[in-house]
């Protein structure tokens, strides 16, 4: 690509960047490499490229590194996450085979025994064992926070059970399933004060919830931002994928443990997302205009209690809204609300629905809806469970790219069956 076209916006790049079309016989879409090993021209060249490699020299700034091995680089994985950093504005990407193995691989990575995480509640239940479950075996303590906590209730409790251990301090904002908002930019804050000369107290937020459009947590100070790629980014609910971004400084030993590891994404995988970012921002920007005419329907409707959807946000919230307007540019396109009732009624409106489907995931095109106190959120701590907010009366839907008349005429059906 031009240089002249690099303040142009993703959306703008996501067809072109990073892939000239006389690569490959003059094709438009970068093909499939669907290859394992790479041929060197040379000897000398194969011990040039592994020199950078396997960092025995530093790259000169002119030289390009060379393709060796598809557990090393690959062409559909390298364009692609170029692309991926134009988003949030990092320096550098790791694309995964799965959001889990993203954000494992950065905790590996980043963590040593004795060390000590503090992440906020409640995370993705996958991350929540990998931190609680398999880390803890491995000499790593964690702290959690909650998502109405202060800046100096964090910093305390920071002080009194990490003192200088602390090492990284993980957020998932909004929080899933209930949509509360965790102040980026105050824990990146409480990072800063809890870092020393020594040691850097890393911020890593999960954006899988707002991104890679509508929220940018490195632009409040985030070191590490992780994706479920399976999600907005994927967005067609047919790959399962994951992708790590953050400065040059964050990203190394990230990317070196993926080549130990093993974990990275395969080139089908890289094409699939490489066509998915083509279509990203229309797609989540009509699936951000669908959810805020959802939710102006859903609070008004007898059959439901209460709507938790960011875009609902005024000023009568507060710091939440404070909070909203500072870090979202949307209120997204994830809607929880609780029905009139309990786990019956719930089950009710989700066996009714016709043109959403029940299942978990979410940020595709199509519409889905799940019950997140018996699915997603199954094995959360019950009293957790409660002061989250997640109860049986508890519906979680993620909105699609449909017309929205017919969703909201697919939702009222759904609702008009509870006690109907
Ligand atoms: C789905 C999800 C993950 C896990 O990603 P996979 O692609 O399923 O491995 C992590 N975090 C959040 C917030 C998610 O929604």
């Amino acid at each position: 690509m031009r240089d002249d076209m690099k303040h142009m916006r993703p959306e703008s790049l996501m067809m072109s960047y990073g892939y000239e079309p006389s690569w490959s016989e003059g094709a438009i879409k970068c093909p499939i490499f669907q290859t394992s090993t790479f041929v060197f021209k040379t000897a000398e060249e194969g011990k040039r490229f592994f020199e950078v490699a396997y960092g025995i020299r530093e790259q000169e700034p002119e030289e390009k590194m060379g393709l060796i091995y598809s557990r090393l680089n690959n062409p559909d994985l390298e364009i692609l996450e170029n692309r991926l950093t134009l988003w949030d504005g990092a320096d550098q990407a790791c694309v995964f085979e799965s959001g889990m193995s993203a954000i494992s691989t950065m905790l590996l990575a980043h963590l040593s025994p004795g060390d000590v995480i503090l992440h906020s509640n409640p995370l993705y239940g996958g991350t929540d064992h990998f931190i609680n479950n398999v880390l803890t075996k491995f000499g790593v303590k964690t702290l959690c926070f909650n998502p109405w906590d202060d800046e100096q209730t964090i910093i305390e409790l920071a002080q009194k059970e990490a003192g200088n251990k602390l090492k990284m301090i993980y957020l998932e904002t909004p929080a899933n399933p209930t949509n509360t908002l965790i102040d980026i930019e105050m824990c990146s804050n409480v990072a800063k004060k809890m870092s020393s000369e020594e040691q850097k107290v890393l911020l890593a937020v999960d954006n899988t919830y707002m991104g890679p459009v509508w929220q940018h947590p490195m632009k409040h100070g985030a070191d590490l931002v992780l994706y479920s790629a399976t999600k907005y980014i994927g967005g067609h609910s047919d790959v399962i994928a994951g992708a790590c971004l953050g400065s040059d400084e964050a990203m190394i030993p990230v990317r070196t443990l993926r080549t130990f590891l093993g974990s990275m994404a395969g080139p089908w995988t890289g094409w699939l997302l490489m066509r998915s970012l083509e279509t990203l921002k229309v797609r989540m920007d009509q699936q951000a205009r669908n959810a805020a005419k959802v939710a102006d329907f859903l609070v008004n409707h007898p059959k439901v209690e209460k709507v938790y959807y960011p875009g609902l946000l005024t000023e009568a919230d507060g710091r939440e809204f404070e909070v909203f307007k500072k870090q979202c540019s949307s209120g997204g396109a994830m809607i929880a609300f609780d029905v009139v009732g309990g786990e019956k009624e719930a089950f009710t409106f989700l066996n009714s629905l016709k043109l959403a489907h029940l299942a978990v995931s979410l940020g595709s095109t199509e519409s889905l809806a799940e019950h997140p106190a018996t699915m997603t959120h199954a094995d959360v701590d019950a009293d957790l469970k409660q002061q989250m907010g997640i109860t049986e009366k508890l519906v979680r839907f993620s909105v699609g790219v449909e017309h929205y008349e017919d969703l909201i005429s697919d939702i009222g059906q759904a609702l008009d069956q509870i006690n109907g």
